[in-house]
């Protein structure tokens, strides 16, 4: 059998560190993005030192553009392009160095979403308080969503034609294809990384990085965290909640799970 590891590693461009001590997953917006300058500054030096010891993937409800727009915004402050990427909350995982989509995890996730997107469209249309996110149809419908207009029933609907909503930060209405999130998208690309799953750690600070939570591996909830996350971290035992916000949050997460020795 053609080893699944090999199999990734071939549809990549830029080759994955040979034996990473950890897999360091980060949402973006909040998280790895979040926090002061000088604290972003640090810990983006860090990684980028730690190349081939931390095997870094984005987690993120960006699209592939908006991602390579932070990169280029923020490469100032040191940010660099992870090993992988999940975007699209879940719906896109592409190599790191490239942007490009590995077909090995988006194809299937294509297929479904053919079937789905006309019903879904079909919902959708004219629903009050929801506005179509100018670049949003990677597998994935994205509104902004106005709460007070919003017609809650319209997910029970969408759901029973085959769709996950997810509602985050008040501000964003994602609607995926059943069962695609960012943690069942991270348990997929885990497995084909053969990644033992005690070296892995995740960080996030919305509500659409609770099914990487969910997950049960090892994850920090940083300190700006939005309340209704919040609200969820008495049934998440295996995540930490940071006293940092952003970047201090996700290190400060890494050092309480022992990885403090990384930075020795
Ligand atoms: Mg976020």
């Amino acid at each position: 059998m053609f080893p699944s590891r090999q199999l990734l590693q071939s549809q990549l461009s830029a080759p994955l560190p040979a034996a990473p001590e950890l897999v360091l997953v980060t949402d973006l917006d909040g998280t790895l993005l979040g926090g002061a300058s000088e604290e972003r500054r640090s810990f983006y030096r860090w990684l980028a030192q730690q190349r081939e010891r931390v095997l870094h993937v984005f987690c993120t409800g960006r699209d592939l553009g908006a991602i390579a727009a932070v990169l280029q915004e923020d490469e100032p402050l040191g940010l660099s392009a992870p090993h992988l990427v999940i975007g699209d909350v879940g719906c896109t995982v592409a190599c790191g160095a490239s942007l490009l989509p590995v077909p090995l995890a988006v194809d299937p996730i294509e297929a479904r979403w053919k079937e789905l997107e006309a019903p879904l469209r079909a919902l959708l249309q004219g629903q009050p308080g929801l506005e179509l996110q100018p670049c949003s149809s990677n597998r994935r419908l994205a509104y902004y969503v106005d709460l007070e207009r919003f017609n809650p029933g319209l997910i029970d609907q969408l759901e029973a034609a085959g769709a996950s909503c997810v509602l985050s930060d008040d501000r964003y209405f994602d609607v995926l294809p059943a069962g695609v999130n960012k943690g069942a998208t991270l348990l997929s690309l885990l497995e084909w990384l053969e990644a033992d799953h005690a070296t892995v750690v995740t960080a996030g600070d919305t509500l659409n990085d609770l099914a990487m939570f969910e997950t049960g591996l090892n994850g920090v909830m940083v300190g700006n965290a939005e309340p209704a996350l919040v609200s969820h971290l008495p049934r998440l035992p295996s995540v930490y909640r940071a006293q940092a916000p952003g970047c201090a949050g996700i290190a400060e997460g890494l050092r309480h799970f022992g990885f403090d020795y990384l930075w020795d």
